[in-house]
């Protein structure tokens, strides 16, 4: 049976999840085991139970397989489920017999509910163990009882940002947070702690079934609380954005919850769980932050080879971030400069980083990865130089963001050996690798390359030569969409505002500045003189070169779209509304918002059908992670399937006949169904 229920002589009665499958998940099979374990223990002669999991985990969660199929035809019967689940947790903690969760694996989700229905929560201390709430991050809320069961042990001011974040947290930290009671050092001890703790408290009730309990910091006449309902709004709409659900009815939960009687409380949340799982926004993110982050991190890896020894040529913003990932996932790392001390900047007194300005140094490399400047000739030079003292099977790998890898490739011998390895500013917190395979990358560098991005701990999508790549080339649609609407006479703080309001990471116009307009409009007039078929826009690089010419060129250079006053906050300069903006623009807000959006996702498109890209889950994961495209959606390919591609298909044409060809879609997009 996979929930093992083995009474000892004490009538304490371990009962130890071991369901089918690798990790015990919230399921039709878990529904039945649950309730046969209850039932037996409501009429069983017991001292108390122990929760415990056979698996490496405690519990994993949800069964994400059938969250996803919850749809508002079949929400009744989801809610039914829920309800079910709900009450088994119920009959637990009202047993009368101490309950304890011996929390031996990461518990999140339906996992930590359990615990949070046990009497007692204790966890080993173990690095890799997580406990918490998740489900806002898959755009839903915890529906067994978590958010009920939270709010009345912490409060609604510690409770709500741990579920609206949905913060997983280490067994150390959960104790600071009140969420769990012990943390033990040993498997053994997890067992007899428990085993004390229960033969301690014959009898325990829950927080929330005391007499007169309710939400800490809710009462009904309170003046504190009318204040904390007051300042609700402004913590929402900062972590909601306008376009989350889950923090909203995470929040609504709560509050509601607050002035009922417990088991209404646990009907409400049951009523806005089941709202949010049969939903658009929990498919796009379940979509992307499940199915699609498991499919890319979960490539298969032929060469079992780690790296030993690796060297970064160039130590500036991107050399130094690559070579202090590295070394902090164990690797030796030689970084290069051009001086000595240049190289030592970049190091930055990192344990596993040695500063070199001499090639010698990087003999017995097995990757070589080059970070110096945009030029062609320079990175041709440095990289020749660079393999000619690696071993003679490294690979060899530049972090160029917009020269193709083919070209770059003749720079040394074996082309077969070489391969782009496209990190992300800033380094050490942008978890995206973009591999990009050359002409004639083998299949062996490919496999590495993926097995160094596993190994410093990043996700890697794996894309096909072009310009751009995927990432840069997707991204540069939107940065150019913007501009051409300011150059068309579109306010700057409408633009801005609704990249935000739509979900995008960061405004066009604030981030043009940051990549440097000047660098912009090298990267075009390379292109333009490469292949002039491939730039369309020239109102926006008109209005770019114009900045340029106005000492304008970003942030670096001190002003661009934006002032940066010294100390102070940045503002959008004033004078570009006298310069470009025109009352009769005649573009509506829903237009600038899907102008925004409608470009990277036809781009994605594009590369789709180039072969640039070749699935589904390298364009939703690398469009998140790589360049800030809402994350609500679920990525440039999510976004059109939860549009509909048909209605997507009607829109786009739309914008293609009223603001330009670049949005008439692919006839590939006119026959499909869905990505
Ligand atoms: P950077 O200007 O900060 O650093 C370049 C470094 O290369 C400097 O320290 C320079 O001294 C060094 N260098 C120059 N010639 C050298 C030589 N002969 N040998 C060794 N070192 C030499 O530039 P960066 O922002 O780190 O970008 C480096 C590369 O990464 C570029 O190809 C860039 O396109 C790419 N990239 C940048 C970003 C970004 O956001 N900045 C993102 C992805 C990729």
């Amino acid at each position: 049976m996979p929930f093992h229920y083995d009474k000892d002589s004490d009538g304490i009665v371990t009962l130890t999840m071991d369901m089918s499958g690798s990790a015990n998940v919230m399921n039709t099979e878990y529904q039945e085991l649950m309730g046969d374990a209850v039932s037996k223990l409501e009429g069983d002669d017991i001292t108390g139970v122990i929760i415990t999991s056979a698996k490496k985990t405690f519990f994993a969660g949800g069964d994400l397989n059938v969250l996803i199929a919850i749809m508002p035809e079949n929400a009744s019967q989801a809610l039914e489920g829920v309800e079910e689940l709900k009450s088994q947790l119920r009959r637990l903690e009202k047993l009368g017999k101490p309950v304890v969760a011996a929390i031996n694996g990461s518990a999140l989700g339906g996992g930590f509910e359990i615990a949070l229905a046990s009497h007692r929560r204790i966890v080993l201390n173990d690095n890799s163990i997580r406990v918490g709430l998740p489900e806002a991050t898959l755009g839903l809320l915890p529906g067994g009882g978590g958010v009920t069961r939270m709010v009345r042990l912490l409060g609604v001011q510690k409770a709500l940002p741990l579920l609206m974040e949905g913060k997983q947290l280490r067994p150390e930290r959960a104790l600071q947070a009140g969420i769990v009671h012990q943390v033990v050092e040993t498997r053994e001890e997890l067992i007899s702690e428990a085993r004390a703790w229960i033969k301690a408290n014959p009898a325990p009730t829950q927080p929330w079934d005391v007499q007169g309990a309710g939400v800490p910091d809710l009462k009904f006449g309170d003046p504190n609380s009318y204040g904390l309902l007051a300042a609700a709004p402004a913590v929402l709409s900062k972590k909601s954005h306008g376009v989350y659900p889950a923090p909203e009815k995470i929040m609504a939960t709560a509050v509601e919850g607050a002035y009922v009687d417990f088991d209404t409380a646990l009907k409400i949340e049951g009523r806005y769980f089941v709202e949010l799982a049969s939903g658009q926004v929990s498919k796009n993110m379940i979509t992307a932050f499940w199915f699609n982050l498991n499919e890319v991190n979960g490539r298969a890896s032929s060469t079992g080879k780690r790296v030993a020894k690796l060297g970064v040529l160039g130590a500036g913003m991107m050399g130094a971030g690559i070579a202090e990932v590295s070394a902090k996932a164990g690797i030796e790392v030689v970084l290069k400069d051009v001086t000595l001390e240049a190289a030592e900047k970049g190091a930055g007194g990192l344990e596993g980083v040695k500063p070199t300005d001499s090639d010698s140094d990087l003999a017995g490399c097995d990757l070589i990865i080059e970070a110096v400047f945009e030029n062609r000739e320079l990175k041709n030079k440095v990289l020749g130089a660079a393999e000619s003292q690696a071993l003679p099977d490294a690979v060899i790998a530049s972090n160029t963001s917009t020269l193709p890898i083919t070209g770059l490739a003749t720079a040394v011998p074996d082309a077969e050996r070489f391969i782009g390895l496209h990190f992300f500013s800033p380094v050490p917190k942008m978890r995206l690798v973009e591999i990009i395979r050359g002409e004639k990358t083998s299949e062996e560098t490919l496999q590495r390359a993926l097995d160094y991005v596993r190994q410093i701990g990043k996700t890697p999508i794996v894309v096909n030569d072009s310009r751009g790549f995927y990432t840069s080339r997707t991204f540069g649609t939107y940065v150019i969409e913007a501009i051409s609407m300011l150059a068309e006479g579109v306010a700057p703080a409408l633009i801005e505002n609704v990249a935000k309001k739509s979900g995008m990471a960061v405004g066009p116009l604030a981030v043009s500045d940051e990549v440097t307009l000047s660098l912009q409009l090298k990267i075009h007039d390379q292109t333009v003189a490469d292949d002039p078929s491939l730039v369309s826009d020239s109102a926006a690089y008109d209005l770019i070169r114009e900045m340029v010419g106005l000492g304008r060129a970003g942030k670096s250079t001190g002003a661009g779209f934006y002032e940066y006053p010294e100390g102070g906050r940045k503002f959008l300069w004033p004078e570009l509304a006298t310069r470009y903006v025109k009352a009769d623009a005649g573009v509506s807000e829903q237009d600038v918002r899907d102008r925004l959006l409608f470009v990277q996702a036809l781009e994605t498109v594009r590369c789709l059908d180039e072969g640039v890209l070749t699935s589904v889950a390298d364009a939703n994961i690398g469009s998140i992670f790589g360049f800030g495209f809402a994350p609500w959606s679920g990525g440039t390919l999510q976004f059109i399937n939860s549009y509909g591609v048909q209605a997507f298909v009607e829109r786009a044409d739309y914008l293609a006949d009223t603001y330009g060809e670049r949005f008439r879609p692919p006839v590939s997009l006119r026959e499909r169904d869905k990505f």
